[in-house]
């Protein structure tokens, strides 16, 4: 049983095909520069048997269905391909960013799915248009394969409205729908169903704090399986302090950068989604980078993780405060996974509250899910690799079972 998903961007495709039945890839790829003079599919295809083979096609891809049609030539090349035909893929699932207060969860696509995706464009204009490419392309490629919306607003669903609402007037919320929403559902979704197997207790006993912290950060608190509150807002800009975006701030500080600088609206899109967080901090915005800066000698590099990991603490503690008993703190994602001096500053000064780090752990390179607190910690810490792609697929085999 083959399963394709695609998470298709406003220049980008990227896919995965996945074999359910044992959760293996067959095949990963990205299309790039659609639009642009000359777009790129970069393919990597696991053919099990055969060699591992990588190909790179570079030519103009006008737009989303000839950059699909690509993508589809190459799954079933005779040589290097994973598929005989396109009669071997099962179901799709598309990643859709905003389902508003529309989905809770994953649903089958229909024309009424996607009157509501669009209905959404407002909360998320970039990304829902461009989801909403992805799927009629797939739709016209694969007419009769089923195709399911896995939204990465739809696990937060569940938050009450004492954390969803801003303390604004309220007609805002009843006519606009501004209220928080929260984002990275699929992943804090994903790792916290693979923490309660690990604490060896159903999701439904399990109370988390589940930290996403890659390029986008974010942090959810998670209440007998269920999310209860969660860092994005409205749009993926509060919260944490991420690569690029800010996270929280005064909203007067919009207000004065308009007043006293004669910044428009643009601009200070701009200055807060793509050249804030660490990167306005201190010019980088890859941790690994930031890490070398620091050891140079670089005062601004320190500062920047500094800023990131208290805020990473305060959100802990106020989670902490929110569900009263843990059961688990879960780290994932690109810095998550891989960086222990972000663990262990993110937690510092947590003892009083149970949470104790094993530091020979935390410092250990190693891939898989694992523990690092010691264990006396009353608190169990964890790093467990995201896998948005599995984690849509497992999404699609639920909603295509029924
Ligand atoms: P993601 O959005 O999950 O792909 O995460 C991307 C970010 O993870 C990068 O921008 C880096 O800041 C960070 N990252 C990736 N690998 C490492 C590593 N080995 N150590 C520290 N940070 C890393």
């Amino acid at each position: 049983m083959k399963f394709l998903i695609i998470n298709s961007g406003s220049s980008s495709i990227k896919y995965q095909v996945i074999e359910m039945e044992t959760e293996t890839v067959l095949a990963v790829g990205l299309v790039e520069r659609i639009g642009e003079e000359v777009g790129r599919l970069k393919s990597t295809f696991f053919p099990g048997t055969k060699a591992e083979a990588e190909s790179v096609i570079e030519q103009p891809i006008p737009d989303h269905s000839s950059g699909m049609r690509l993508v589809i030539a190459g799954l079933t090349d005779k040589d290097k391909g994973v598929i005989g035909d396109t009669s071997e893929i099962l179901a799709i699932g598309h990643r859709v960013v905003h389902g508003g207060e529309d989905f809770h969860s994953s649903t089958m696509i229909t024309k009424e799915v996607m009157d509501a995706i669009q209905r959404n464009i407002p909360l998320a204009p970039l990304h829902n248009s461009a989801n909403l490419d992805g799927i009629r392309v797939a739709m016209e490629i694969f007419p009769k394969v089923p195709q399911v919306a896995v939204f990465d607003t739809a696990f937060h669903q569940t938050m009450p409205p004492h954390a969803f609402m801003y303390a604004l007037p309220y007609s805002l919320y009843e006519k606009d729908r501004v209220r928080r929403y929260g984002f990275h559902g699929t992943s804090h979704r994903f790792v916290a169903g693979e923490c309660a197997f690990l604490l060896n207790k159903p999701l439904a006993e399990c109370n988390l704090i589940t930290i996403h912290l890659g390029n986008g950060c974010s942090m959810t608190a998670i209440e007998n399986g269920r999310s209860v509150d969660t860092s994005l807002g409205m749009t993926p800009l509060e919260g944490l302090v991420m690569g690029t975006r800010s996270g929280d701030l005064d909203p007067a500080v919009h207000l004065f950068l308009q007043q006293n600088k004669g910044w428009d609206l643009e601009t200070i899109d701009a200055l807060l989604n793509k050249e804030s967080g660490l990167k306005g901090l201190c010019g980088l915005n890859d941790m690994r980078d930031i890490h070398k800066a620091i050891e140079s000698g670089d005062a601004r590099a320190a500062l920047a993780l500094d800023v990131q990991t208290y805020r990473n603490r305060k959100y802990i503690g106020a989670y902490m405060a929110v569900l009263g008993r843990i059961d688990g703190i879960v780290f994932t994602a690109g810095i998550g996974e891989n960086d222990a001096i972000v663990r262990a500053k993110s937690l510092k000064g947590l003892e009083a509250f149970g949470v104790r780090l094993d530091s020979a752990k935390n410092s250990q390179r190693c891939l898989g899910a694992r523990c690092i607190s010691s264990q006396d910690s009353t608190v169990q810490v964890f790093v467990i690799p995201t896998n948005e792609e599995l984690a849509i697929a497992r999404e699609v085999a639920g909603v295509v079972r029924g």
